[in-house]
């Protein structure tokens, strides 16, 4: 048990006990004295502000069955239509095959080319009909590379052309990059702060932890300038979720890096690495080292839970 938090649990349900805490834990405190969307919005300045957060953690309270999303929210919301397995269509677009950086586990064989924008226009119109054909009511197209801000121009081309395409249809259409952050184009930052699309960011470490296994192709490690740019993000108001590839050598690294994306407030996600034969560096985990850096780590987070606040 984690001192200075409360727990919750739902005996009538499949979930074991919960955590809650920040924006969630006074969501969850005002419904269980009755408070609907109206009165939760007049109690919580955030919620009136930023309703679709609200949605979303009332969402999440419903999913892990600790509320009921019965009459009393679904008509103000369009939470109806979340609770519903959204129909969505995921597009990975490639924008590109080359890449800035050298990471050993990359599966990209690095060339000299990048999507045709005639042939993704085609793509898009293609994905456009059928979408709405098959009954989807959202697209996402993952612009990914190798590193697709290389091609940003292209990608900005498609995302214009894109929206036009869907803007009489009945599907929504929401775009997403996926970068190495090492290079943040302008436009890109513009498009970014109006919503125009999402990002994520990968970052294995700090400083040298990600530098031993993120390095351009002269071997320089990338970490500043990730760092960089994750800051101008920051400071526009973007928390890009961050994606970490964990191999033997940056595992040791995973802590840290919790504790780095924790203060900064990102979300982090830890794959495990994939053999590929391409890699040059053994970096194959073994599973008892895993365990113990991923419990290592998790108790680094229970211990550093954010302090619950006074309603
Ligand atoms: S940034 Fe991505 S595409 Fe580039 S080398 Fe690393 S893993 Fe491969």
């Amino acid at each position: 048990m984690v001192e200075g938090h409360r727990y919750f649990f739902n005996p009538r349900s499949y979930q074991g006990p919960l955590v809650f805490f920040g924006d969630a834990l006074d969501v969850f405190k005002h419904c269980l004295k009755g408070s609907d969307v109206f009165s939760l919005k007049a109690i919580l300045p955030w919620a009136d502000k930023n309703p679709e957060r609200l949605e979303k953690i009332l969402v999440a309270l419903g999913k892990l069955e600790m509320i009921d999303l019965g009459e009393k929210f679904s008509h103000e919301l369009s939470i109806d239509r979340l609770l519903k397995k959204q129909r969505r269509m995921m597009v990975w677009m490639q924008l590109t095959d080359v890449c800035n950086l050298r990471c050993p586990y990359c599966y990209i064989h690095k060339k000299p080319t990048s999507m045709d924008i005639e042939l993704g226009k085609k793509l898009i119109s293609k994905i456009v009909n059928d979408s709405a054909n098959a009954g989807f009511e959202e697209v996402v197209f993952k612009l990914a590379g190798g590193e697709p801000t290389l091609c940003w121009e292209q990608g900005r081309t498609l995302i214009d052309w894109a929206e036009k395409k869907f803007s009489d249809s009945e599907v929504r259409v929401k775009f997403h990059i996926i970068t190495n952050a090492t290079l943040l184009p302008d436009s890109l930052l513009k498009y970014l702060v109006m919503g125009k699309l999402g990002i994520s960011v990968s970052l294995d470490g700090v400083g040298i932890w990600h530098d031993q296994q993120r390095f351009y192709a002269g071997g320089r490690g990338s970490f500043l300038d990730v760092e960089k740019n994750l800051d101008t993000l920051l400071a526009h108001g973007i928390r890009p979720p961050i994606l970490t590839t964990v191999t033997s050598s940056n595992l040791r690294g995973i802590t840290k890096l919790a504790e780095y994306c924790w203060h900064r407030d990102l979300s982090f996600r830890f794959s495990l690495y994939r053999e590929v034969t391409s890699s040059t560096l053994e970096l194959k985990h073994d599973n008892e080292e895993i365990i113990r850096e991923l419990l290592h780590c998790y108790s680094w987070m229970e211990d550093n839970l954010p302090l619950e606040r006074d309603l």
